[in-house]
Order: C-alpha cells, then sequence, then structure tokens
C-alpha cells in the first residue's frame, strides 16, 4: 500500500470514527480493565468455591467411607467372634446354643446372625424362624470357604425377609480347620442409610453407598427409594463416571455435566477391605446457586455502569463538543452567506469554545467593517464611472441609468419624456483649427450650458459622446422640450465662442428633440432613435437649428418630421 492511499484509508477511519465515537472508545478504556477485573475476581471466587466444595465433597466421602468401614469393622469382629464362639462350642454339641446366647449385644445394623451348615443350610440363627434356608447358591459363601477369610457379599435381596441386605461372611474353618459351617450376618442397611443421612445435609448433595456390581446400598431416608436400584439406571450418575468410579481406586473425584444438562461433582471412597464405595455427588448449579447469582448481579451492575459511561461519553460528547462544534459551523455559514450580523458569544458555550467564538465574532465585525468600505469604494467607483472629466456632467453610462431610472417613474405616473439630442457643429474644424485642448475647453464650456439649464427646469444633462451632449427633461410635453431645445441653442450661440472656419464664425449646436409617452413593451431605444434622427434633421437644415420628432406613442407608427 503507497503512502498515499494509507493517508486516505486514516483519514477515512478518521471521519468514520467520530468525536463521539473516540470519546466513548476512551471511556471505555478507562472502565473495560475495572469491570475485567471485578469480574475476574469474581469468577476467581466462584473456582475457589468451586475446590473448596470438591475438597470438602472429598473428605465427606472418605469421612463417610471410614464411618462405613467401621460398622463393617464391628460387624466383622461380631462374626469373627461369633465364628470363634461357635467353634469353640460346638465341640461340645452346643455351638448354636451358646453362639446365640453369646451374642445378645444390640448391634442396630446387624439384623441377625447365623451359621451354615456343610450343605448351605442356616442351620443355626439369631432369627430362628429363617433356619433351615437354602443358601448354598450364594457367592459369598462359596468365597468363604474357597478364601478362608472374611467375605462381604455385594447387595442381596434377602431371600428371607426380601429385604435388602448385604452378607458379611467368615468361614469357622478359618479358625478350626475342621468345621465347615460359615458364620454369617445379615448387615441392615437402613441403619446404614441413617448414618449416612448424618453426613449429607447440605442442598445439592446426596451421599449413597454402592456394592461392587453399582447397586445401592444404603441412602439417606428422604431418597430410601433408591435403595436396591443400579446406580447406572438412577439420574445420579452418568456411564462415563460409573467407569471412572469402577477402577481400583480408593479415592477420586470427577466434573461432569448431565444428560439434563446440569454440572455435576463426584467424589467417591471405596469402604476399606469391600468392593463397595461411598459416593456424594453435589449438583454444581444448587452449591453454586447463590455465587452464580452474585456473579450475575455483577455482570448486570458493570453492564449498568458501562452503558451508564458509555452514555455519559456521548451525551459529554455531544453537548460539550459536538453542539458548539455545530454552532460555530453554523455561523460561519451564516458568515458565508453574507449574515455578517451573526454573532457567536452570546450563544451558552463551554468555556474552551468561548475565545474561538470571541474570534469569529472579530472577524465578522472586521468582514462588516470592511463590507462598508467597499460598499462606500463602490459608490465612488460607480459615480466616478458615470462621470465625464471633459464637461464635469454625466457620461453615456451615467445618462443611460438615469433614464431607465425616469422612465419607470413615467411608466407609474403614466406621464411622459423628453431627450433633446446636441452636437457641436463643425467640431472637427474647430479641433482643426484651434486644437484639441482649446476644443476640450468649448466641450467643458458647452456642459456648463446645459448643466445650468437642466437645473433650471428639473432636467438631467450628460455627455452622451465625442462632441455630443443629451438633456433629459421629465414630465415634459413636445412643446416645452421644443423651447428647451431652442434655449439650448440660443444660450450656446450666446456663448459666442469665435469658430472662424464654420459658416457662422462662432460655435452652434443642433438639437434634435423627441417625446415619449413610455409603454411596457416599448425599448428606450426608441426615444433616443427619434432624437437622433430630428438632430440629423436639424444638421440637414443647415445646423444651429432645432427639429423636434413629434411625441412618440407607444402604438404610432413613424412619423414624419416637423419643420
Ligand atoms: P457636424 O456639424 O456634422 O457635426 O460636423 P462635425 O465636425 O462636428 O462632426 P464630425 O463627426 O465630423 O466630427 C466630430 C469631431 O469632434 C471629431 C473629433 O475630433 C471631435 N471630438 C470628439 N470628441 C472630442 C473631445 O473630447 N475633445 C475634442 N477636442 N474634440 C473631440
Ligand atoms: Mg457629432
Ligand atoms: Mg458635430
Amino acid at each position: 500500500m503507497s503512502i498515499a492511499s494509507f493517508g486516505r484509508n486514516t483519514s477515512k477511519l478518521k471521519a468514520l470514527v467520530g468525536i463521539r465515537a473516540r470519546l466513548v472508545i476512551l471511556a471505555l478504556i478507562l472502565v473495560v480493565p475495572l469491570m475485567l477485573d471485578r469480574v475476574r475476581v469474581l469468577e476467581d471466587t466462584r473456582s475457589r468455591q468451586v475446590a473448596q466444595a470438591a475438597n470438602e465433597l472429598s473428605e465427606l466421602a472418605k469421612h463417610t467411607a471410614d464411618a462405613q468401614r467401621e460398622i463393617i469393622s464391628t460387624v466383622q469382629a461380631v462374626v469373627k467372634s461369633s465364628a470363634y464362639i461357635y467353634a469353640a462350642a460346638s465341640h461340645q454339641g452346643r455351638g448354636c446354643a451358646v453362639m446365640r446366647a453369646s451374642l445378645r449385644v444390640d448391634l442396630p445394623w446387624i439384623r441377625n446372625i447365623s451359621t451354615i451348615g456343610p450343605e448351605g443350610k442356616i442351620d443355626c440363627s439369631t432369627s430362628p424362624s429363617i433356619v433351615g434356608s437354602d443358601l448354598s447358591d450364594r457367592d459369598y459363601l462359596r468365597k468363604a470357604r474357597e478364601l478362608h477369610e472374611f467375605v462381604l457379599s455385594d447387595y442381596i435381596p434377602s431371600r428371607i425377609t426380601t429385604l435388602p441386605t448385604m452378607i458379611a461372611a467368615y468361614p469357622v474353618s478359618a479358625v478350626d480347620g475342621g468345621q465347615e459351617s460359615v458364620v454369617i450376618a445379615a448387615i441392615d442397611l437402613k441403619w446404614m442409610s441413617q448414618l449416612l443421612a448424618n453426613r449429607g445435609g447440605r442442598s445439592g448433595v446426596s451421599v449413597v453407598l454402592v456394592d461392587g456390581t453399582g447397586t445401592i446400598l444404603a441412602s439417606p431416608p428422604e431418597s430410601a427409594s433408591l435403595i436396591g436400584q443400579k446406580l447406572k439406571d438412577t439420574s445420579l450418575l452418568e456411564a462415563v463416571t460409573l467407569r471412572e468410579i469402577n477402577l481400583d481406586r480408593e479415592y477420586g473425584s470427577i466434573s461432569f455435566e448431565s444428560a439434563d444438562g446440569e454440572r455435576k461433582a463426584v467424589s467417591f471412597a471405596r469402604v476399606t477391605g469391600t468392593r463397595a464405595r461411598m459416593i456424594v455427588s453435589i449438583n454444581k448449579s444448587v452449591m453454586l446457586g447463590d455465587i452464580n447469582r452474585e456473579i450475575r448481579t455483577a455482570y448486570i451492575q458493570l453492564g449498568l455502569v458501562g452503558l451508564i459511561t458509555l452514555l455519559g461519553a456521548w451525551f459529554a460528547g455531544e453537548r460539550l463538543i459536538m453542539r458548539p462544534v455545530r454552532m460555530m459551523t453554523d455561523m460561519a455559514n451564516r458568515l458565508g452567506r453574507g449574515e455578517l450580523s451573526a454573532r457567536a458569544s452570546g450563544a451558552s458555550l463551554p468555556p474552551e469554545f468561548v475565545p474561538l467564538a470571541k474570534a469569529f465574532d472579530a472577524m465578522a465585525s472586521q468582514l462588516s467593517e470592511r463590507e462598508r468600505e467597499m460598499a462606500a469604494a463602490n459608490d465612488r467607483l460607480t459615480v466616478i464611472a458615470s462621470h465625464d472629466l471633459v464637461s464635469g456632467l454625466a457620461n453615456r453610462r451615467g445618462f443611460q441609468s438615469r433614464l431607465e431610472f425616469e422612465w419607470m417613474k413615467a411608466l407609474q405616473s403614466e406621464g411622459r419624456l423628453s431627450v433633446l439630442m446636441i452636437d457641436v457643429d463643425h467640431f472637427k474644424l474647430f479641433n482643426d483649427t484651434y486644437g484639441h485642448p482649446e476644443g476640450d475647453t468649448c466641450l467643458k464650456r458647452i456642459g456648463e450650458v446645459l448643466a445650468a439649464i437642466a437645473n433650471s427646469c428639473g432636467g438631467f444633462a450628460a455627455r452622451y459622446g465625442g462632441e455630443e451632449f443629451c438633456l433629459l427633461l421629465p414630465n415634459s410635453d413636445p412643446a416645452h422640450a421644443v423651447q428647451m431645445g431652442e434655449q439650448v441653442r440660443a444660450t450656446v450661440e450666446g456663448l459666442a465662442i469665435a469658430h472662424l472656419t464654420s459658416p457662422g464664425q462662432t460655435v452652434t449646436v443642433s438639437v434634435g428633440v423627441a417625446t415619449i409617452a413610455p409603454g411596457e413593451s416599448q425599448p428606450q431605444d426608441d426615444l433616443i432613435e427619434a432624437a437622433d434622427a430630428a438632430l440629423y434633421a436639424a444638421k440637414r437644415r443647415g445646423r444651429n437649428a432645432v427639429v423636434e420628432h413629434g411625441l412618440i406613442r407607444p402604438a404610432d407608427q413613424p412619423v414624419s418630421l416637423a419643420g
């Protein structure tokens, strides 16, 4: 791009970005960083709250898992003790009775403790009604016998009570190799749920205990209906989080957006020694409701502040800059149109514009002074241009404008107008005889004669050109005009200016007289031509004579000359 076209583009851009837009941009440059900083602080607060909540969540999951582990440890301790008691007593053939008698501990989360015999049937139980039930197909039973250690089942609906149950199993063989019986305890999940209820208690937070197959074992009383459901069938989690949770990790936290568009955070912790996990899930939109509302309000406030700043900058630009500039422009335009009386300092202007307004007014005063001087000079020039220096009379131009003026007057008053065309006889000879300067003096004297006659009768005398003069007589009739013509002729003759080379030995003039009643469509030239024709006739008659053309009317045909 050339420097010139860059310059053009820059000025186009400047024209586009007017002064108000520039003010607005300036205001935005001031306000936007503040806005951004405020938003950043709020977003930071939100991030901190999210982090803090995630931390709390993770702690909650761990603590709840710890609490569950305590329950399970207690259950483990109980079933192991039972197994010992059972093993010890069974040598005396009183295993069942002694075990039942020794387990009168009131543990709310243990529904019952039983032993399963080699055939897989319950042969002893703290709930006598379930004795004889066949549990030979249960996984936990097989595992306990195989592993010879404590086993915790996944969630199962109790075959006997149909209540959701988790079974803790411990083979008596672990303490006494000869024994095939397995001690089992049915854990009451209702109690576990009540325990969980104490762990949540915050809006948007849900806590569940899930077994290794993803079945919900315990849940606070308000969501008790979830117990027994597969986690994946609930809206608590998504498939992806399930995968994460099922990985062999002790603790973890995941954040995701659920299918219904809600942001959720999930923390989980494995209940040590089991495949069960505590899952604490939190609905972020509920948790962050307050801070989000605060941020929204802050955005609205900042938006309003920005808007007010924009409007303020726009208004200030309009009032403090644009309006005074428009006023000045208007004033300059008025001066340009010739309204030199226009003044700017009277208007209420910001102080910065006052010197400019005063300068404008001073310029306007100087211009109007100049114009007055120019008008006066013009008038003087007009007078000079209409004046003849030799005769001291008006020249042909002056005569023409006076004729126009008198013509209009006569038109309005329906009066008449006469013209006397006066020519010096044999003036060429006069010049030849006496010289040009003497000729000028002669013309000057004739001019004085005509001026005096014009003065006496309210007429207007002019030098028409060369040695020709004319006398304009307003409100005159043909007879009076002829009379005036005769006066002119006689007065000039009376001057007795010597002219030895002319037939009469003195300077004489010939006069042609014409009178007209001006009409709208009649040219002024008719009057002049008629007077000229009469003058020509006077010359032909022998000079030093007056010839009248007669009255010219608008409808007149050419008339023959009198005399
Ligand atoms: P006629 O009687 O037919 O009018 O004859 P004339 O000689 O007056 O007419 P012509 O037109 O032949 O000559 C006019 C002369 O007037 C010619 C010129 O030298 C003279 N003249 C015109 N203007 C001036 C002037 O300003 N000063 C002087 N001294 N002479 C002038
Ligand atoms: Mg002439
Ligand atoms: Mg002449």
